[in-house]
């Protein structure tokens, strides 16, 4: 153990049993020290540090921050593109029409988007006009979803439509080049789908994206 490991230890049990330590010299803490998953704690805590942001200018014209909501020790992180126009009311991801049906996929793979999900935006602050965000707005909005990121841990992470796609793989490519693929995004397993709006657009892209959702429950649930 070396001396991160040992920090590591002490801050979980601090964070189990609190203050007093309790220890046995004869038996080997049986307490994981890698990837510990986070306590509901840091991402609430890291919300609050960052829903006041004004970085870019979506921070001038938004409503609500739309930091993402869900399991804060979820297996599955689905990432949007930004808040549209419910969303930047509500403050919450995906309430509206593509929500909706993102919802009913989820309930097909025997998820919610309570348990086990986390769902967020490459930014968190809506577009106005729903246009694409800008890339000065994703650089400056790309360090919150990486710390989401690390402090999630997700076994897989779905990105979803082309504008999450392209920003995760930093590849200016079709969706349909991204499918069917797994990636990496710092080390963790990514995969692209349509974008629920698509979907509403063009029903013919329901049968592919069931594929893609069969998949993404199958590597969570081999
Ligand atoms: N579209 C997105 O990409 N994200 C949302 O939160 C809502 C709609």
């Amino acid at each position: 153990m070396d001396i991160n490991d040992t920090k590591a230890f002490i801050d979980q049990h601090i964070d189990l049993f609190g203050k007093e330590f309790y220890s046995d010299i004869n038996k080997k803490p049986d307490i994981r020290l890698t990837n510990p998953k986070p306590t509901n704690e840091s991402i609430f805590s890291f919300k609050s540090s960052i829903e006041n942001c004004k970085r870019c200018n979506l921070g001038m014209t938004r409503n609500k921050f739309v930091f993402g909501s869900g399991d804060p020790k979820a297996d599955l992180l689905l990432v949007g593109e930004g808040p549209g126009e419910k969303e930047d009311l509500q403050g919450e991801p995906f309430v509206g029409r593509a929500g909706k049906l993102l919802d009913r996929v989820l309930k097909a793979i025997g998820y919610t988007r309570e348990k086990k999900v986390f769902i967020t935006n490459i930014v968190k602050c809506r577009p106005p006009d729903n246009r694409d965000p800008l890339p000065s707005e994703v650089k400056e909005c790309s360090p919150y979803l990486d710390k989401q990121i690390d402090l999630i841990k997700p076994k897989l992470i779905v990105a979803l439509g082309r504008v999450a796609g392209k920003t995760l793989l930093q590849k200016d490519i079709l969706l349909k080049e991204m499918r069917n693929e797994t990636h990496y995004f710092n080390s963790i397993p990514l995969r692209v789908t349509y974008h629920p709006a698509a979907l509403l657009r063009n029903s013919s892209l329901k049968i592919e994206t069931w594929k893609d959702f069969q998949y993404i429950r199958d590597f969570l649930e081999p």
